[in-house]
Order: structure tokens, then C-alpha cells, then sequence
């Protein structure tokens, strides 16, 4: 007489009778040693699954099947890098199925923030985007900030569906679903972000306690995201870990900032003005006279004026140039995916030119903060 064996994972007895039923493992691992059921497979697994990436395309055909269950989606987006990672087309995929926006690496705003304004920032922003979403929750999976929000706002929408999770890549999804993973199930370790690519294109199931699943989608790449064409060494520069320190600068017309070797932005024109730099802080900042700049890259590049690195130059995309008109009296961001964005504060009014990697978004957005 063999006794029930037990699942090495969460300890319930395990069967090979219903896929469905917990403590479900295929008949030909039952009778091995240290057999985990299915579900606690995955959950182990999930972390080597979770960081594969697609191309939009593909990622669009895989999402075309979302349409057609019923289930609650979770877009997840990155507020460093807001405009770079929204998915804008999600609405027309996702059918009628709620869409839920999960705001992530709120800890990298400054501790004075207005949490309601942003959170109506958030809403016109996505809505300017053509997304329509049932909820807006802030939250730092990172630093474990409003995570109850997002276990509250996922357990009153779901009502017994299954959850889809989308995001563009380096928005902190794994962190999150990690953290899902262990408030919804019995399972209390922490499993580990995982930087390796995986092999499938496959969504990753989860299985949740009441038969349903959480499933995470590859990530997106977008290429008009900085984080996406930097050399990956250089990644940890550009993803803030410290609440983003504001930089004031005073400028007079004609003078110009570079960050790092990524970026330059020239006031060209307008009166003299403040103008407030939001960046990672592994980004360096120089400042130099207009028309003293294009010498000052051709003698510094990859080296003072980095990153990247010289050599990694060669394999990134040449700048290109993005005038932007800032309107009298408003209070806008000069948004640079990846990078930032640099707040202006003039009365009169600004001519500035952005010079960034050909492809990267740039764009004048209302003012964050
Ligand atoms: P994924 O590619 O969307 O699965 O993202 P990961 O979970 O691998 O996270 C990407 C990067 O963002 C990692 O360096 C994380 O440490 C970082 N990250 C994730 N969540 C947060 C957060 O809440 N705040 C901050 N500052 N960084 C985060």
C-alpha cells in the first residue's frame, strides 16, 4: 500500500486525475522523489519564463486572442518613462474586457508629490492615448509601496477571471507578478527577478487558488524607448533606483545641456528662464554655450560626454533634432524616453531643440509634477 505522496512544494497530496483539481502532477513524475505539483512547477518556473520579449507585431497577434475570453487586464507602465511604455493600442485588443493601469516606480518621484494630481495626470494622459481604463493604481513594486491598492483593485475587478498581464519591457512586471504570485497563493518565498530570456514565445500560466490564472505576455519592445537600442551594460545608469533629484538650471537663450553622451537639449531661444532636469542620476550633466556644442561632442563623445561608450557609439543611432515651441505661461515636460523629462517654468514662453538617438520618442507633455 504506497501512501498519498505529498507535494514537496505546498505539501498537498498529489494526484494525476484532473489537470484542474489542485495538487494535479502528470502520471509519469508522480512516483518521483521530491514530485512537485503542477502548479508550484510553474510558480518555480515562472521566473526563467518571465523576461521574454517580443517585437510589437508578434505581440499584437498574441494579444488579439484577449478579445475573445472574458478577463480582467492589468497594464502595467513605467511613470519614469510613462509615454515609452504605454501600450496605446491595447483598447482595440483587449475587446471589453476591463483594463486595469498599474503605474509602477512611484518611489522615484519626490516625497512632496500630490498623489491625486498625478493620478488625474495618469487618467488624461491615458486617455489622450486613447486608452480607456476602469482604475489607475500607483504603486512601487520595487519598494512594496501600494501593493495592497493593486491586490485590492485586481481581487474587486477579477470576480473570478482570469487576469492578463501586459507591459513593455523594464516596467518592473516580473517584480509585480512576483509579488501577485506570493499574496495569492499559499506559497509564501519570494522568487527572484529573472534576467535571462527564456525560449518560448508562449504567455506564462499561473495558476491561482480558484482554478484561474494569472498570465504574464512577453514583454514589448519598443524602439523608440531609450532602454531599448543603450548597450545593456549601460541599462543600470539609465534605470533610476533613488527618487529622481531635480536639477535647476537658469538659462540664457543659446546655451545647451548634454546628458551623458544620449542626449542634448539648447535653449534657443527666449528669455532667461529656469528650466528643472528630472533624470536618473547615473546620467551626468554638462553644460556648455550653444554654439560651442557640436565641438564639444566631436571632442568628447564616449568618453566626458558618456554613456555609451565610444565604441559603443558605432552601433547606436545617429541624433536627430526635435525643435519644440513651449507656449507663454504653461508648465510642460520635454519628455525624452528613458531619459527623463525637463520641466519648464517660463512665463514667455521657449524655442528649444532636443538632439536624441534617431527613433527615440520625444515629446512636449503637460507637466508631471
Ligand atoms: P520587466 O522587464 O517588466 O519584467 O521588469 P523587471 O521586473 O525585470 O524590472 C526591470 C527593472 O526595473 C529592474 O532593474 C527592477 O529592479 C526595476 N524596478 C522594478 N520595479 C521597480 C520600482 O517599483 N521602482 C524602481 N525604482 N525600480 C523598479
Amino acid at each position: 500500500q504506497l501512501q498519498a505522496s505529498r507535494c514537496a512544494g505546498c505539501g498537498i497530496p498529489l494526484h494525476s486525475e484532473d489537470p484542474k483539481k489542485p495538487g494535479f502532477v502528470p502520471a509519469s513524475s508522480l512516483d518521483k522523489e521530491e514530485a512537485i505539483c503542477q502548479r508550484c512547477f510553474r510558480i518555480k518556473h515562472y521566473s526563467e519564463a518571465s523576461s521574454v520579449t517580443v517585437d510589437q507585431d508578434e505581440f499584437l497577434k498574441l494579444l488579439g486572442g484577449i478579445a475573445s475570453t472574458n478577463s480582467l487586464v492589468v497594464h502595467i507602465v513605467d511613470l519614469f518613462d510613462f509615454q515609452g511604455s504605454l501600450i496605446s493600442g491595447l483598447q482595440r485588443f483587449v475587446g471589453n474586457n476591463p483594463v486595469l493601469l498599474v503605474v509602477n516606480k512611484i518611489d522615484l518621484l519626490p516625497p512632496v508629490t500630490n498623489w491625486n494630481r498625478l493620478r488625474n495626470w495618469v487618467q488624461k494622459q491615458a486617455s489622450e492615448e486613447g486608452l480607456k481604463v476602469v482604475d489607475v493604481v500607483l504603486c512601487s513594486a520595487r519598494r512594496n509601496i501600494g501593493f495592497d491598492r493593486v491586490v485590492e483593485a485586481v481581487n474587486s475587478l477579477r470576480q473570478n477571471k482570469d487576469v492578463y498581464v501586459v507591459g513593455a519591457t523594464n516596467v518592473g512586471k516580473s517584480t509585480l507578478i512576483n509579488r501577485l504570485i506570493s499574496d495569492y497563493s499559499d506559497l509564501k518565498r519570494e522568487l527572484t527577478v529573472s534576467r535571462y530570456p527564456g525560449t518560448t514565445l508562449d504567455a506564462v500560466h499561473i495558476p491561482l487558488d480558484d482554478g484561474k490564472s494569472i498570465i504574464d505576455t512577453p514583454g514589448i519592445v519598443y524602439s523608440w524607448r531609450m532602454s531599448e537600442i543603450i548597450p545593456r551594460k549601460d541599462l543600470a545608469a539609465l534605470l533610476p533606483d533613488k527618487p529622481l533629484k531635480p536639477l535647476t538650471y537658469q538659462l540664457n537663450e543659446k546655451q545647451t545641456l548634454f546628458f551623458g553622451g544620449l542626449a542634448r537639449f539648447d535653449f534657443v531661444e527666449g528669455e532667461r528662464q529656469s528650466f528643472t532636469a528630472y533624470l536618473s542620476s547615473g546620467l551626468p550633466v554638462h553644460r556648455t554655450k550653444l554654439e560651442r556644442a557640436d565641438e564639444l561632442y566631436e571632442q568628447h563623445r564616449g568618453v566626458m560626454l558618456s554613456p555609451p561608450s565610444l565604441e559603443d557609439l558605432e552601433s547606436m543611432p545617429a541624433w536627430t533634432r526635435h525643435r519644440l515651441r513651449i507656449p507663454a505661461n504653461s508648465k510642460q515636460d520635454i519628455f525624452i524616453s528613458g531619459i527623463g523629462w525637463i520641466q519648464t517654468n517660463g512665463k514667455t514662453g521657449a524655442t528649444v531643440d532636443v538632439h536624441a538617438p534617431r527613433g527615440i520618442k520625444v515629446m512636449l507633455r503637460e507637466s508631471i509634477l
